[in-house]
């Protein structure tokens, strides 16, 4: 049970789990580079830990920092995104069980349903994330077991209502499960919100510098087949093994402590690219929550605190000319992945989704998506204006937007 003493955001992310280290006085809790620990006696340990793969004090560190900032029982990290969701949903399924998932989630979560569990018998059912009453069928006539909703959705930025989604799901005895990579705790708390557990790309908005993969799951005080869930994913953890090293630990807290002026700094820069992409003959349709035309805009106005970095937009000329976009930016890097201090440009057609392709859940080809960094933001609009300037404006118009 992690203590919630700091009841600002940006406080919590400065000094949960944070406490200088009692040997020394360092201000920042050491980076425990160790796979075991001598223990007083046989059965006596010194600490409390034994051994990493159950337990490391960097690794504790980051997890306590986790768990304040999602408002959650527990926080549990891992070494990718990947292995936190796999962790997740092997500690909470069984064979013959459902999932429902939002259509629009992950590519890797896709792929990790429909390729690997599929295999061991879970069958995952896709809904589309606008459609509550989608999702009320879908579970009157599947039994699901696991709900699983990622919000704002990649790559559209769909808004789901979590408060709905949850109420709907646990009428029907189902775990709620949000992928909260794209908002971050910064700006988002799916737990207040109903939902049963959270989990994190913190390779993304968390780690911050894309330079740490990392992955973590934060547990509510909600049981699972009469056990807390936290004790479920702890023994999954434990006994899957699939954890964050101590070196990957300090980076992604070193990351975390600076997300709230991140995040703000992100929001108003995405805003900023948004609202001057709208404007443009080149551009067909800008999908950014934070506009007021996006059509979840009322919904994430009330349960985020921002509209956070990441914007996707059709560009006029179909698939070609979104690939002329992509590979034209100067200052954005044409890159998958997101929520780094530096501005990303991809494809998600044959990027970030390309293990969709050919199913319902495949990304229109004209579209590209922007992970809008802190850079000085007439910089990077700057950018994008010599790069749609490549675009050829006798397509605007004329070709289908949808090609
Ligand atoms: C990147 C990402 C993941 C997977 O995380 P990894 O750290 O790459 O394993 C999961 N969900 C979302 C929304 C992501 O963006």
């Amino acid at each position: 049970m992690c203590p919630k003493p700091f009841p600002h955001f940006a406080t919590a992310a400065i000094h949960a789990g944070q406490e200088p280290d009692p040997l020394t006085g360092a201000v920042i809790p050491p980076i425990y580079q160790t796979s075991t620990f001598t223990q007083h006696g046989v059965e006596t340990l010194k600490a409390g830990y034994e051994y990493s793969r159950g337990a490391n004090p960097t690794r504790t560190a980051l997890e306590q920092q986790l768990a304040a900032l999602e408002h959650g029982d527990a926080g549990f990290a891992f070494a990718s995104g990947m292995a936190a969701e796999d962790a997740l949903l092997r500690a909470t399924l069984r064979p013959g069980d459902t999932v429902i998932a939002a259509a629009e989630s992950y590519g890797g979560t896709h792929r990790l349903l429909t390729q690997i569990y599929a295999r061991w018998g879970v069958n995952t059912v896709f809904v589309s994330p606008q459609d509550t009453a989608a999702l009320e069928q879908a579970l009157d006539s599947h039994r699901a077991r696991v709900v699983w909703l990622e919000t704002p959705t990649n790559p559209l930025l769909s808004i789901i209502d979590i408060r709905a989604w949850s109420e709907i799901s646990h009428a029907h005895g189902a775990l709620v499960v949000v992928d909260n990579t794209f908002a971050s705790p910064a700006l988002q708390t799916p737990l207040d919100l109903g939902a049963d557990a959270v989990v994190h790309s913190t390779t993304k908005y968390i780690g911050g510098h894309s330079d740490v993969l990392g992955g973590a799951v934060i547990t509510s005080t909600a049981f699972w087949e009469d056990q807390p869930l936290t004790e479920l994913i702890r023994f999954q953890q434990f006994a899957g093994g699939a954890v964050a090293g101590p070196q990957d630990c300090f980076l992604t807290s070193r990351g975390l402590k600076t997300l709230a002026v991140r995040m703000r700094q992100h929001s108003d820069n995405a805003a900023v690219v948004a609202g001057w992409l709208t404007e443009q003959p080149q551009v067909a349709e800008v999908y950014y929550p934070g506009l007021e035309q996006h059509p979840g805009h009322s919904i994430a106005a009330q349960q985020m605190r921002g509209y956070g970095g990441m914007i996707t937009f059709r560009v006029r000329g179909g698939e070609q000319a979104a690939r002329t976009v992509a590979e034209s930016t100067a200052l954005f890097g044409l890159s998958v992945s997101l929520g780094g201090v530096e501005s990303l440009i991809s494809h998600p057609a044959t990027m970030t989704h390309g293990s969709t392709a050919g199913t319902a859940q495949a990304p229109d080809r004209d579209l590209v998506r922007l992970s809008v960094g802190i850079e000085a933001v007439e910089d990077l609009v700057d950018d994008l204006q010599q790069t749609l300037a490549a675009v050829p404006l006798h397509h605007a118009g004329h070709v289908s937007s949808r090609a």
